[in-house]
């Protein structure tokens, strides 16, 4: 081994859960907390539980409550849309029976402009 360039390595440190857990660790610190362990940890354990830190789900909840009235909301507004146009399926025949009707009266208008004026 080269001289200097190797860490203090400790063989006996001391890992501190936050769940209380303890056990012991090679490390260069002297001593190590963490947040989550093998005694804890949803894998290991096996149950169904969220581990959160600065509510974290909590905005993911908020953030799919949110979605998911948004998307209600959308649904609602195609479900309208869709039945406004199932509601008139004559409406578009006859508008464009009006369209006719009103470019054919403006022609007519057009032309008794044009043969009055001449
Ligand atoms: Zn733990």
């Amino acid at each position: 081994m080269k001289n200097g360039i190797h860490p203090n390595w400790k063989h006996d440190v001391k890992v501190t859960c936050a769940c209380g857990n303890t056990f012991t660790t090679g490390s260069t610190l002297d001593s190590l907390h963490v947040d989550i362990c093998s005694a804890c940890h949803p894998f290991f354990t096996g149950e169904v539980r969220f581990v959160d830190r600065q509510g974290r789900v909590d905005k993911f909840m908020q953030r799919m409550q949110t979605a998911a009235s948004k998307q209600a909301a959308q649904q609602a507004k195609q479900k309208a849309q869709k039945s406004d146009k199932t509601a008139e399926p004559t409406g578009p025949a006859k508008s464009y029976q009006e369209i006719l009707r009103d470019q054919q009266s403006k022609l007519r208008q057009a032309k008794k402009a044009t043969s009055a004026a001449a």
